[in-house]
């Protein structure tokens, strides 16, 4: 069985929709921070499809570090708690920081690492997420550069996963049958 063929999630956005609007927010964040001194924050995992394309987009000599948060409790529904479970390698000290996430569920994740990494002094902060499930949204989180709204559905596909697999799937796609939670 190949997974990219015959799996089992319906195609929210193809790979075509995201490279093209990569590329948009790849031109508008270079022209943005041209003068600046950009650092590219990854969140890992789900972010690192998106910020290997993403970065590849923008044409600045930009720097790239990583931090990890937990936050999901069960299969599909945030625990509400935050935590860093692993931290940038690099100063940000005066640094022009940009976020990199996968998607802006209830907006907890978002606001923490935006109030974790503002006591850093950085000299700005902004955030790019490829996705954004406002219906969602507890915590409002300003999102700056935004790849997609979607609809109220758990997605996996390009850096997205379910229980830990399908994050390699090239598209965005979503159970059409949730599962039943524990
Ligand atoms: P938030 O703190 O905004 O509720 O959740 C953010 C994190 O929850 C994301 O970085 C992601 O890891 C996870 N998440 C939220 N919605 C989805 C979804 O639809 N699919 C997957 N695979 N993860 C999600």
């Amino acid at each position: 069985m190949s997974i990219f063929k015959d799996s089992p999630f319906e195609i929210l956005l193809t790979q075509e929709q995201i490279h093209t609007r990569i590329q948009e927010l790849g031109a508008q964040i270079t022209q943005d921070y041209q003068d600046k001194d950009l650092v590219l924050v990854g969140v890992l995992r789900g972010s690192y499809l998106f910020l290997a394309d993403l970065s590849r987009h923008i044409d600045l000599p930009l720097i790239v570090d990583f931090l990890a948060v937990s936050s999901y409790g069960t299969r599909t529904q945030s625990s509400g708690v935050v935590r860093l479970t692993s931290d940038l390698s690099t100063s940000i000290v005066d640094k022009d920081v940009l976020i990199v996430e996968d998607i802006i569920d209830t907006g907890l994740t978002m606001n923490y690492l935006v109030e974790n990494l503002q006591t850093r002094k950085p000299r700005s902060i902004r955030v790019c997420s490829l996705l954004d499930k406002p219906a969602r949204n507890i915590q409002p989180v300003t999102v700056h550069y935004l790849g997609f709204e979607i609809p109220d559905k758990f997605v996996v596909g390009y850096g997205l996963d379910y229980m830990g697999r399908y994050r390699n799937l090239p598209y965005i796609g979503f159970l059409s049958h949730p599962p039943v939670e524990d």
